[in-house]
This record gives C-alpha cells, sequence and structure tokens, in this order.
C-alpha cells in the first residue's frame, strides 16, 4: 500500500488485525513525524519504477492510496505494476465540488493573485511553495505540517496538520484578515473546513485543480477497495 495519507492509515488499520493478509504500508518520507500505524511499514522511495517493480515482486496486489497531487508516485505505480504484472487499486478521494476560480497549477494560482497587494492563506504544502516568489508584492501566510525555508519575502508561517475545525478556519481568516485562499483539490474532509469559513467570509479561493494521472483502477471508498482486495486475493489463490 502507498500511503502518505489517512486513506493509508484507515486501509493499514483496518486490515491489520485481518489474518488473510499480510500488509505493508509505504511512507516516502516527506514529513519530520510522520503518524505512522502501529503495522508493518517502510519510509522512503523506491528508486522509480524498477525499484517498487522489484519490490512488487514479494506482493500479490497493489494500492496506490496516496495523495492525489502525488502524481509522479501514482504513474509509477502503474508502470510498476504492469511490469511486474500485479493487479494495482488506486484508492482516490473524489474532488471537491463547488465555487471557486479553478488554475491548472501553482505557476497559474501564483498569477491569479493579481497585481495588486493582497493578503493569502497559502494552504498547498511546502513542494511547490517556489512558484509564488514570482508574486511578491503580497503578504503571505503559509501553513505546513513541519517549518521549512519558504523563501517568500513576505510570509509569516505557522505549522500545523489537520483535521481542521471550522471554528479555527473562521478565527484563522479573519485574524489575519486574509483576502485570498490558495488550495489543492485535496477532497478530504480533514482540510475542508477552510473553504467552507471562505464561504462563509466572502473570501475567493483560487483552487488548483488535480493532476492528470495514467488511467488505473479508480475506487472511491474503503469498502470498494476491501471488495477489491477480496475478489484479487480470491482469484490468486483459485477461490
Ligand atoms: P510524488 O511527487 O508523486 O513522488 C515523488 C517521489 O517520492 C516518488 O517518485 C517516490 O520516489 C517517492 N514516493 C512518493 N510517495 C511514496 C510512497 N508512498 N512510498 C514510497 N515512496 C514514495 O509525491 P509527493 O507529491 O512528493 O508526495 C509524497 C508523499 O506525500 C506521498 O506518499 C503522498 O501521498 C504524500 N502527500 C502528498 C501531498 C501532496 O500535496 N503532494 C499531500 C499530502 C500527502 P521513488 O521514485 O524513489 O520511488
Amino acid at each position: 500500500m502507498l500511503g502518505g495519507t489517512r486513506e493509508g492509515r484507515v486501509l493499514a488499520a483496518r486490515l491489520a488485525g485481518d489474518a488473510r493478509y499480510a500488509c505493508m504500508l509505504s511512507y516516502a518520507g516527506r514529513t519530520e513525524n510522520p503518524e505512522l500505524p502501529d503495522l508493518p511499514h517502510r519510509v522512503g522511495g523506491f528508486g522509480g519504477v524498477a525499484g517498487l517493480g522489484e519490490a512488487l515482486r514479494q506482493y500479490d496486489a497493489l494500492i496506490d492510496a496516496t495523495h492525489p497531487f502525488a502524481a509522479r508516485i501514482s504513474a509509477n505505480a502503474v508502470e510498476a505494476a504492469r511490469l511486474a504484472g500485479v493487479p494495482l487499486l488506486r484508492w482516490v478521494r473524489p474532488a471537491w465540488e463547488g465555487d471557486w476560480i479553478e488554475v491548472a497549477d501553482m505557476t497559474e494560482a501564483a498569477n491569479a493573485l493579481g497585481p495588486v497587494a493582497k493578503r493569502v492563506f497559502l494552504t498547498i504544502g511546502r513542494l511547490e511553495i517556489a512558484a509564488f516568489r514570482s508574486a511578491p508584492q503580497h503578504h503571505y501566510l503559509v501553513r505546513a505540517v513541519d517549518s521549512f525555508d519558504h523563501g517568500l519575502p513576505n510570509a509569516a508561517l505557522i505549522t500545523a496538520r489537520g483535521p481542521f475545525a471550522l471554528a479555527d478556519e473562521l478565527a484563522l481568516l479573519r485574524d489575519h484578515e486574509i483576502e485570498l485562499i490558495v488550495s489543492k483539490n485535496a477532497g478530504t474532509s480533514a482540510t475542508h473546513a477552510k473553504i467552507e469559513a471562505a464561504r462563509m467570509l466572502g473570501v475567493p479561493v483560487i483552487m488548483v485543480a488535480r493532476p492528470t494521472l495514467p488511467p488505473a483502477h479508480e475506487v472511491e471508498t474503503l469498502e470498494h477497495v476491501l471488495t477489491w482486495l477480496h475478489a484479487s486475493s480470491g482469484s490468486e489463490r483459485g477461490e
């Protein structure tokens, strides 16, 4: 199971006590203090498609439960599973739907902020923050799980890990006099409160659309993952 998400942890916890399965949950190792499950897990990249394919030799099935914006590992999973002849399932959260300014990527998001200085809440993690260096006229409030060097000239950093409550998000937007929010369309309930808070306060949201992933068998619920897993392990064993 490729994780780094709440879905990965939920699935791992669900399968932990099930004698039919021996599971390994894989983390990239991006966060300093990941919420590791009390069951077999590994941390760190595989070294691309070849490395993941090699690792898959020990397994009968691969579940990609990574974040919808983790495009490289999801593409690698498709290719590695094909090469290794291992069935792959992608567990993907449904995207949020709403009324916002949709952009294709972080560069477009930075451009969409406009020329006039604004107070902007950046809730996009740390990996793509550099895109906003091209718009130094804004004051940024950056929220990330771990502290990091964002390199933005006019910014405050807060570290926090979801889930976030609506009352707290409302207070945060008010206290920092936020005028615009930039978010990824993560689709998780754990971080949706900021979108609801923005709607209530009339703060516009610039929403970065999800990257396109290569086709794979996708499901959206834990129940569907378990059904697929049972069916695929049943066919492996000739049940
Ligand atoms: P990415 O760009 O798709 O992947 C970059 C590289 O990181 C991959 O090529 C792979 O290295 C390694 N990797 C990624 N996920 C891995 C996993 N679960 N197990 C082992 N190696 C993994 O991914 P990313 O956007 O940097 O995200 C990294 C992790 O953070 C993912 O597990 C994802 O679920 C989680 N996450 C991402 C976001 C986000 O916004 N991107 C948000 C929350 C959580 P090798 O090629 O060496 O195998």
